[in-house]
């Protein structure tokens, strides 16, 4: 048994006696390319990390949920019903397992109590949604348990359903598919409008490279204003451009946007508009000559992250500006923006060259110190034990 599974078992046992019924575990993720995309029902490419979050499950025919994470900084065990789950009332981090088992049961399944520990890997608010990670971990054991059979389409509506309504995040499909249908040396390409799925080979270690995430650390005020602005100015596009949503806009159709409609919201257009073709071109790329045919795409992404869509910040900039100095081939911000991480394509002899570059860069601007460390793409949830 391995490390983290001993540790996972032992803290069972000691919490609530005997074994669980299973271990089950959901990987974090980190978006390759394709950023702000989602929500204009256009393209990402994520992949599924080999971070996760293990739930080991005991069933309770009492309707009484029992949750402890290992993790320190939220101790003890919390108590709720199955019977009577409110997002105003779930406390911390068991407002995740208590959306999935809402999102269950408003799909009429019946789910009973049960007794879960939850340990993760994935760091918190770094942008790898670890939040996901537990929710898809709890699914995939719920759907289990309960004999519901869902597939993976399913699962993935359920957990979104479970963020979006009970834990209160307007958050797409994303995170969910990645954790739910990665595969271990490849990117999930997934198209937001008909959450269609292509595994793509991602092997950046035959390759000679690892990919490295540079967590700033950081998460400025204004994150979840930008947010909102950015979709709205994106609406706005579409609506000008009289299309459903911007995936439907090509490059081609730029030169004629420009001119009817202001400035600012010309620039969000074009970011999602030039990105949705970046995420193609790397699939291309991937399935071409490999890895390091993405690393000018990563570039380019993170300029217009920057320059046209202004979700960057002085922390994202320097990760990618110092880690691509210091021998990246290509390095940009990921994830929703204003703070969060960075990744950067490293060919493996430059690797603690980077990482040293990264962290002086950061100590001379007076930035804390930024969190480093290498990611490989990892299967999907399932049973572990
Ligand atoms: P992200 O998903 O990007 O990591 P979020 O803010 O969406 O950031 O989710 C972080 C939240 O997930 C934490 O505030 C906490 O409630 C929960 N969480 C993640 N990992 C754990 C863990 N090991 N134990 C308890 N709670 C956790
Ligand atoms: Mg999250």
């Amino acid at each position: 048994m391995s490390p983290d599974l001993e540790r996972l078992t032992a803290t069972f046992g000691d919490a609530f006696g005997g074994a669980a019924d299973g271990v089950w575990t959901a990987p974090g993720r980190v978006n390759l390319i394709g950023e702000h995309t989602d929500y204009n029902e256009g393209f990402v490419l994520p992949f599924a990390i080999d971070l996760a979050a293990r739930v080991a499950l005991r069933v309770r025919d009492d309707g009484v949920m029992r949750l402890l994470s290992t993790a320190g900084s939220e101790s003890g065990i919390t108590e709720l019903s199955v019977g009577d789950l409110r997002s105003d009332r779930a406390k911390g981090w068991s407002v995740y397992p208590s959306g999935v088992v809402w999102a269950f049961q408003e799909r009429g399944i019946d789910v009973p109590g049960f007794e879960l520990v939850l340990d993760s890997d994935v760091p918190l608010g770094a942008g790898l949604s670890s939040s996901h990670a537990i929710e898809c971990a709890v699914a995939t054991a719920l759907n289990e348990v309960t004999g519901a059979g869902l597939d993976a389409e399913e699962l993935v509506l359920t957990t979104q359903r479970a963020e979006n309504a009970f834990v209160g995040a307007p958050t797409g499909i994303m995170d969910q598919s990645a954790s739910l249908r990665g595969r271990s040396g490849h990117a999930v390409f997934l198209d937001c409008r008909d959450q269609s799925v292509e595994l793509v080979p991602f092997d950046a270690a035959a390759a000679g490279l690892v990919t490295l995430v540079i967590d700033t650390r950081v998460a400025h005020s204004h994150a979840d204003g930008g947010y909102a602005n950015r979709r709205d100015a994106c609406e706005l596009g579409a609506q000008v451009l009289g299309v459903k949503a911007l995936r439907d806009v090509s490059v081609d159709d730029l030169d004629e946007a420009r001119g009817l409609m202001d400035e600012t919201t010309f620039r969000r257009v074009r970011h999602v508009v030039t990105e949705d073709q970046r995420v193609l071109d790397s699939v291309a790329a991937l399935r071409g000559s490999g890895p390091a045919g993405i690393a000018s795409l990563l570039d380019a992404s993170h300029a217009s992250m920057r320059d046209d869509f202004e979700i960057s910040c002085d922390e994202l900039d320097t990760a990618v500006e110092a880690s691509r100095a210091a021998g990246a081939i290509g390095a940009r911000m990921t994830g929703g923006g204003f703070g969060g991480s960075a990744i950067a394509l490293v060919p493996d002899d430059d690797e603690n060259r980077v990482r040293d570059a990264v962290l002086a860069a950061f100590a001379e601007r007076g930035f804390g110190a930024p969190r480093l460390f290498t990611v490989t793409p990892a299967d999907g949830a399932r049973r572990l034990a």
